[in-house]
Order: structure tokens, then C-alpha cells, then sequence
């Protein structure tokens, strides 16, 4: 059995609140949110780390980075967002899946 709690997500096999799939990337709601929006923005592909990445894999991310404002648009937030990578464990790291945080705040127009 898969032992990474964002591939056992992406499987279907824990709950999620999942806002966006595609064949290569999922959204869903952080379960502990620090913003009125905290998405995570995961591949499917498991990745350990961002810093786990390759160049094989630059399609993927790209995929990725470009989804980010499309999904800050669709959460209201056509006004700004904030994206972050905690990376490893000195980078503040809990879950060994690559991950983007997707925060806000949705705008009121
Ligand atoms: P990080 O410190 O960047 O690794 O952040 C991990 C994030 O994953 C935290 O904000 C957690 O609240 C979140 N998280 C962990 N497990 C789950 C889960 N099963 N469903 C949703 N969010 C999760
Ligand atoms: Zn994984």
C-alpha cells in the first residue's frame, strides 16, 4: 500500500475536497487552512520535493504554474494570490509529496 498521504489522495483511496483534476495535476482543500482559500496544488506524479524534480518533468510544472491563476480565478481571487513551496524539512516540509499552497482571500467584485 502507497504510504504518501497526496498519492493515496490523488488514488482516491483518502477524502479530499478536490476542486480541479486534469490527468496530470489535482486541487484540493488544505485541511488546515491559513487563509479563507488554501488550496494544494499537487502532480500526480509523485515527486518527494520540489528539489526532486527533473528536467524530464519541466511539461508537468509548467502544467502546474500555469494552472495556478486559473484556479486562483476560479476561487475568486482574480484580485491576487499567494503561491508558496516549503521544500524539504528546513524548509518547513511536513508531507513528502510536492505541493504548492494556494492562498487567499476571495475579492468581493
Ligand atoms: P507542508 O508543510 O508544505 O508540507 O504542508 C503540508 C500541508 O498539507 C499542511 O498545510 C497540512 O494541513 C496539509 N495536509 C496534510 N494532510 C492533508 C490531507 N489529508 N488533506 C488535506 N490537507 C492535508
Ligand atoms: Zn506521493
Amino acid at each position: 500500500m502507497d504510504a504518501c498521504v497526496f498519492c493515496r489522495i490523488v488514488a482516491g483511496e483518502l477524502p479530499a475536497s478536490v476542486v480541479y483534476e486534469d490527468e496530470a495535476i489535482m486541487a484540493f482543500k488544505d485541511q488546515h487552512p491559513e487563509a479563507p482559500v488554501h488550496l494544494l496544488v499537487v502532480p500526480k506524479k509523485h515527486f518527494a520535493s520540489l528539489a526532486h524534480v527533473e528536467a524530464e518533468d519541466a511539461a508537468l510544472m509548467g502544467h502546474l504554474m500555469l494552472k495556478l491563476p486559473e484556479l486562483a480565478v476560479l476561487q475568486g481571487m482574480a484580485q491576487g494570490f499567494k503561491t508558496r513551496i516549503n521544500t524539504g524539512r528546513a524548509g518547513g516540509q511536513e508531507v513528502a509529496h510536492l505541493h504548492v499552497h494556494l492562498t487567499g482571500r476571495p475579492s468581493l467584485k
